[in-house]
C-alpha cells in the first residue's frame, strides 16, 4: 500500500468484506467518490431540501461498477479462477474488462450488438476484453452467461455475484461517514436491481444493533495509525427506484419482454436482484417510479447546466425521481436526500450530442468575427 494515500474500498473496509486475509487484492483505488451537494436547482432550494449527488462516475472506469468489481475479481482470483464472463449493458464490461486486466486474467463480455454506448464499448476493447456482441438484449445475453458459466471454467462477474453487492455496499458507509448519519431518502436508477439490494445491506448493517461499536483501521496507512470508528447510526432512509418507462419491469410487476429506453444502462427487463430490490423498498417504506424518456434527457441537460455535472441517462433517473416526488410532498419539505449518479456522461456522447440543442456557431478566424459574436451575446 502507498503510504499516506488513499488506496481502494478493499483495504477501507476490509473489515467488512468477506475476503481471504492473505488475498491479492486487484484495485484501481475505486471508491471514495465525492458526495457533492447540489446548490442551483430552484425545486429543491424552495423546498429546503439538501440534495447530494454521489458522484459514481468519478470511479476509475467511470461508474459504480468498479466498487463491486474489485471485490468480485479479487474474490476470484483469490480462488485461482483464470477468466470471468458477463453480460452487460456496458459499465460491467468496462469494469470487468479493466480489473480483469489488472488481474492478468481473461474476461468474455457478452453486450447486446447495437446498443451500447460508444465509451463503454471502447473501454472494453482497449482493456482486451473478449468481446461477444449478442443479436440480443441484455436479459438474453444474461440467460447464456449463466448456463455457459455452468459448463465452462469461468466465473460470473455480474451482480448475482454475491461479491459485487458486497462492493457496491461501500457506497452508503461512505455516504454516512460524509454525512454523519443516514440520509432520509436515497434515489437510485434501477436497472438489474443490484445496486438498489446492495446500498440497502449497507445501510442495514451500519443500523444494526450489533454495529454500535464497529472500528477499523483507517485504510489510508499500514494499521499502525490510530484506529477509526464508523458513526453510530440509529436511522435508515427510504430507498427510491426509478425506472425508464420502457423498462420498468418494477412498475408493471412483470418481466418486460422487449425493454426500450435511451438510458442503455438500465434498458432491462428482467432484474436479476428482484426480490431483493422488492424488500429494499418494502423494509424501507420507500417506493419504485418510473419516468420518460424524455424526462430523464431533460434532468441530465438540467444537472449539466445548472450544477456543472455531467452524468449518463440512467444517472439521471435518479434526480428525475427525486425531484418529482420533492415537487409532489412526497418527499417532505427540509428533507436530506441522496440521489446516486451511477455513470459519467462522458460514456454516452452520442445521446449528448444528438439531444443537446446547444449553439454552435461557425465563424471566421478573424478579431471582428469573434468580438461581433461575444457582444452578441452578453
Ligand atoms: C449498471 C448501471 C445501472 C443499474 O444498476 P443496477 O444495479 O443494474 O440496478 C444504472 N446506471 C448505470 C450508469 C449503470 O452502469
Amino acid at each position: 500500500m502507498d503510504a499516506g494515500s488513499y488506496t481502494g474500498l478493499i483495504e477501507r473496509y476490509r473489515s467488512v468484506l468477506p475476503l481471504p486475509e492473505d488475498c491479492r487484492v486487484i484495485s484501481l483505488h475505486e471508491g471514495n467518490t465525492p458526495l457533492v451537494r447540489c446548490l442551483n436547482l430552484d425545486t429543491v432550494n424552495r423546498k429546503e431540501i439538501k440534495l447530494y449527488l454521489k458522484l459514481e462516475g468519478m470511479n476509475p472506469t467511470g461508474s459504480f461498477k468498479d466498487r463491486g468489481m474489485t471485490v468480485a475479481i479479487t474474490r476470484a482470483v483469490s480462488e485461482g479462477c483464470h477468466a470471468v464472463i458477463c453480460a452487460s449493458t456496458g459499465n460491467t464490461s468496462a469494469s470487468a474488462a479493466a480489473y480483469a486486466a489488472r488481474a492478468g486474467i481473461k474476461a468474455f463480455v457478452l453486450i447486446p450488438e447495437g446498443n451500447i454506448a460508444m465509451g463503454k464499448l471502447a473501454q472494453a476493447m482497449m482493456h482486451g476484453a473478449i468481446i461477444l456482441q449478442i443479436r440480443g438484449n441484455f436479459d438474453d445475453g444474461m440467460s447464456l452467461v449463466r448456463k455457459v458459466a455452468d459448463e465452462t471454467p469461468v466465473k460470473i462477474v455480474n451482480s448475482i455475484n454475491p461479491y459485487r453487492l458486497q462492493g457496491q455496499k461501500t457506497a452508503s458507509y461512505e455516504i454516512v461517514e460524509a454525512l454523519g448519519s443516514a440520509p432520509d431518502f436515497h434515489c437510485l436508477p434501477v436497472g438489474n436491481a443490484g445496486n438498489i439490494s446492495a446500498h440497502w445491506v449497507g445501510y442495514s448493517e451500519l443500523a444494526a444493533e450489533n454495529n454500535q461499536n464497529v472500528t477499523q483501521a483507517c485504510g489510508f496507512c499500514n494499521g499502525d495509525c490510530t484506529f477509526i470508528s464508523l458513526p453510530k447510526v440509529t436511522s435508515k432512509p427510504k430507498m427510491l427506484g426509478y425506472q425508464a418507462s420502457g423498462a420498468a419491469p418494477f412498475i408493471t410487476g412483470k418481466v418486460v419482454e422487449k425493454p426500450q429506453t435511451v438510458a442503455t444502462a438500465i434498458r432491462i427487463g428482467n432484474p436479476q436482484s428482484w426480490d431483493f430490490a422488492q424488500a429494499a423498498i418494502n423494509e424501507s417504506n420507500g417506493w419504485f417510479r418510473s419516468f420518460s424518456d424524455e424526462q430523464i434527457l431533460n434532468t441530465q441537460k438540467l444537472l449539466a447546466a445548472s450544477e456543472g455535472i455531467f452524468c449518463e441517462p440512467a444517472s439521471a433517473a435518479s434526480v428525475t425521481g427525486a425531484l418529482h416526488d420533492i415537487e409532489s410532498g412526497n418527499v417532505p419539505d427540509g428533507s436530506t436526500v441522496v440521489c446516486t449518479l451511477t455513470g459519467h456522461g462522458l460514456k454516452d456522447p452520442d445521446i449528448a450530442i444528438k439531444q443537446c440543442h446547444a449553439r454552435l456557431e461557425t465563424i471566421d478566424a478573424d478579431l471582428d468575427s469573434v468580438r461581433r459574436s461575444i457582444l452578441d451575446d452578453l
